[in-house]
């Protein structure tokens, strides 16, 4: 049997682990990315780990015969061009990885690794187009039509934190203003979330979070679920963001799947449900009874490795 490496290189961890033909996660370990660090270094872990990963799974190493990777920022063509939380510029990632290990490497963005994983899981041939959302400390995204990645001709298309939902509105990390991602990451909700226990001492989160720094991004949904108007409020202007975000995708693209994944999907129903009425309620196509299927991601953790090794099917 022929295996494939998946890598999944984040800002704090790197998971590597060695996936079967129907991108079943057979074994899986990660080591700590310690950024800023070399791509040869990084490289080299990957290798010490897979070796060892092999040897616990009983697979011959010779039986793993690709390798591909997902990695924060823009690639194109192999090459990290930017990906800022790892300090890389320029970095030829895929032909370093093949020098060092003499098999096929590919790599793509984690965030489009992650919706070609939800489309491969699908195992549907009626399904042709998905996007995928990420909801994390940022947000992050991927466009996937007919198996093939929509990354734009240079490698930074379907950045969909960084879609407009206000105009002048708050600053974002990338420098502009009015982003998604500046009004519906986790990040975002915690500090509404703050925002709101200072200027509602009264509210329903102090009970349910007593130190303001632990607040996290389902403080909210907590009290909100316990009636708690004040975070009604928050919840309901973080879904209308999303929602501006969400139907302006759908307008664009009209995906049969569009899913939410990262940390925020876990909220499944209290977060889908209220966010599926405004779209229906405010899109095109609110009339149609054939319209795109808005639900939660299916793989949590293991959907940038899966995606990573679809990408080199997929390519
Ligand atoms: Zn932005």
């Amino acid at each position: 049997m022929k295996y494939t490496l998946g890598v999944d290189i984040g800002g704090t961890n790197v998971a590597v682990g060695i996936i079967d033909e129907n991108y079943d996660v057979i074994i899986k370990d990660s080591f700590k990315t310690n950024a800023p660090r070399s791509a040869q270094e990084i490289c080299d872990d990957i290798i010490s780990t897979y070796q060892s990963l092999s040897e616990r799974a009983g697979i011959p190493v010779e039986e793993i015969t690709e390798i591909g990777i997902a990695c924060p920022g823009i690639i194109k063509d192999g090459v990290v061009v930017s990906a800022s939380n790892l300090k890389f510029t320029n970095v030829p990632l895929k032909a370093i990885v093949e020098e060092k290990t003499g098999l096929k490497c590919e790599v793509c963005n984690d965030a489009n690794a992650v919706a070609l994983a939800e489309y491969i899981v699908l195992k549907d041939e009626n399904i042709h187009s998905l996007v995928a959302v990420t909801i994390g400390t940022g947000i992050g995204g991927g466009i996937v039509i007919d198996g093939k990645i929509i990354d734009g001709f240079n490698g930074a298309g379907a950045e969909l934190g960084h879609i407009t939902v206000e105009k002048d509105g708050r600053s974002c990390a990338c420098g502009n203003k009015g982003c998604l991602e500046a009004y519906c990451s986790a990040s975002a909700l915690v500090k509404d979330t703050k925002k709101a226990m200072i200027d509602h001492p009264d509210s329903k989160l102090w009970e349910i979070c007593n130190d303001i720094n632990a607040v996290d991004g389902k403080t909210v949904f907590k009290a909100a679920e316990l009636g708690d108007s004040i975070s009604q409020e928050v919840l309901k202007s973080f879904l209308n963001y999303l929602s501006i975000g969400v139907i302006n995708l759908i307008t664009l693209l009209q995906p049969e799947i569009l899913c939410i994944g990262g940390g925020m999907s876990k909220e499944k129903e209290a977060l889908i449900e209220p966010l599926k009425k405004l779209v229906n309620e405010n899109s095109l196509t609110k009339n149609l009874t054939d319209k795109t299927t808005i639900k939660t991601a299916v793989l949590f953790n293991d959907a940038g490795l899966v995606g990573a090794a679809a990408y080199l099917k997929n390519k």
